[in-house]
């Protein structure tokens, strides 16, 4: 039998605030342990949280870039559950009445465009960490850090939409490139700010009834989320050829082994007996805000990439690596800004600089190179002062230095002889001291029209313009 795997994935993703969701206290990351922290977050008995605007103002720039249908009314509910690092004992999320609904993103797979449903956007604080072992004077013991408690999350729900971990993977890079755009989000995974459960089942091909589905917790990259998704298909499908049932169950995934495995099944989960949060009144989001925050949305990854197809006449291929972050498709408009030539602009930017920066583990932001000096190397390559060859190495020198190229020439002694008389000069002298052959190249073996190029190049150690002497010798030699 030939299944069809179907995955669906609720993203979490922390919002750029300066301040929690319902108090005052800082959000930053890295911090030291319960510094960010007050009787609000804490959970204190009586103590009155007030939503923050511009938590709200991020969620529903996210909404719209997503074309989710804003809700008037949104409700908060306490989610109830026990756990170290959930002091008050219940967790603020929306549940029956979210944010928003009804969206899609459209991702590109296999060189066609698919969309996938965004089903619902709702806001929710965050929980505290815990530390275990590893990094801990004493690992019989865990800590507790409650820094992280009562940030303002967004949860982004997918439909079940997605049919192979690369689907899955492309909508999780769409989605974190638009909150990165909107700047309501860093994106960074290691640290947390973009996480993603996924849910995972398979069903024979073409039937309609969706199968029982496992939700995979604890990747925190691309590769991973990629290699657990592969790896519990084809666990599913063994256990069902084999004769089994998949269970409903929350899995870990092991990155270190490459498996998931379960963390706990249907029996135990949790009951979290959602009720309306008594502290709060229902978010009413008026039409003036929603302007507010479509008038602020900035172009996003797939209008861009759209436009620089057409503005800049420059393959699809070229446009979607260079919009893939906002810095560098900012960089690479900067860069055709100064040269007024969008193809070559794209070579360069998309050829030597990010192939240097892969090399280093950097990104366009930590970039020397200014794209003035970009044009000037462009202007010298075109005046045939220096060869296409000569200009890379000097490219990885402003790579290095910062320095501008002109300099970086003059210093190295590197300019090209293009000055016709100058090489004239120099192919009389290398026609003078070869007559034998001269001769046979004019009695017709014209294979030896190579040899005196070489010789050429030879005389000038390698710094004559190729195409002058090529014309220069065909003169010469007469043929
Ligand atoms: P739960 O109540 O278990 O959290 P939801 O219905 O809220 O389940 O769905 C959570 C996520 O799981 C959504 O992203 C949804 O698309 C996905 N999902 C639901 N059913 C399936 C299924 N059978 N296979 C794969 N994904 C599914
Ligand atoms: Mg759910
Ligand atoms: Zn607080």
């Amino acid at each position: 039998m030939k299944y069809e795997a179907v995955i669906g994935l609720e993203v979490h993703a922390q919002l750029l605030t300066g301040s929690k969701l319902f108090c005052g206290c800082s959000t930053r990351f890295g911090s030291e342990p319960n510094t960010q922290v007050c009787h609000i977050c804490l959970g204190m008995p009586g103590v009155l949280p007030v939503l923050n605007k511009k938590a709200v103002k991020f969620a529903v720039k996210m909404s719209l870039a997503v074309h989710c249908r804003i809700n008037p009314r949104s409700i908060f509910a306490r989610k109830n559950y026990f756990y170290p690092d959930l002091p008050k004992g219940y967790q603020v999320s929306q549940y029956t009445e979210p944010l928003s609904e009804h969206g899609h993103l459209e991702i590109d797979i296999d060189g066609g465009r698919k969309r996938i449903g965004i089903t619902r956007i709702h806001m929710e604080e965050d929980a505290g960490k815990l530390l275990h072992g590893e990094g801990i004077e004493d690992s019989n013991f865990s800590f507790v850090d409650l820094n992280r408690t009562g940030v303002p999350l967004i949860e982004i729900v997918s439909e079940p939409d997605m049919r192979t971990s690369d689907e899955a993977v492309a909508y999780l890079k769409a989605l974190r490139d638009i909150l990165v755009y909107l700047e309501i989000c860093d994106g960074n995974m290691e640290e947390g700010s973009f996480r993603c459960d996924a849910n995972v089942s398979i069903r024979p091909m073409g039937a309609d009834k969706l199968g029982t589905k496992a939700e995979l917790k604890n990747m925190n990259s691309f590769k991973y989320i990629k290699e657990a998704i592969d790896y519990e298909i084809q666990r599913q499908i063994d256990l069902v050829e084999s004769g089994g049932n998949v269970v409903q169950e929350t899995r870990l995934f092991d990155s270190s082994k490459g498996v998931t495995a379960p963390m706990r099944s249907k029996e135990e989960a949790h009951d979290y007996r959602y009720f309306p949060e008594p502290d709060l009144l229902p978010l009413n989001v008026g039409a003036e805000l929603v302007e507010e925050a479509r008038s602020t949305l900035p172009e996003l990854p797939e209008a861009k990439r759209q436009r620089f197809i057409i503005d800049y006449s420059i393959p699809a291929y070229d446009a979607g690596v260079l919009t893939a972050t906002k810095e560098l498709a900012d960089y690479y408009e900067e860069v055709v800004k100064a040269t007024g030539e969008p193809k070559v602009s794209s070579n360069w930017v998309m050829g030597e600089l990010l192939r240097l920066l892969k090399e280093d583990g950097k990104n366009v932001g930590d970039c020397a190179v200014k794209p003035a000096s970009i044009a000037e190397l462009i202007g010298m390559i075109k005046k045939g002062a220096i060869s296409g060859k000569m200009a890379k190495e000097v490219f990885g020198e402003m790579y290095r230095t910062g320095n501008p190229p002109a300099g970086i020439v003059k210093a190295r002694g590197m300019t090209q002889i293009s000055d016709e008389s100058e090489l004239a000069g120099i192919i009389d002298k290398v026609i003078e001291s070869n007559p034998e052959s001269v001769d046979r190249y004019r009695a017709g073996n014209v294979q030896l029209f190579g040899f005196f190029v070489g010789e050429t190049m030879k005389a000038t150690k390698g710094q004559a313009n190729p195409q002058a002497v090529n014309k220069i010798l065909k003169e010469k030699l007469g043929g």
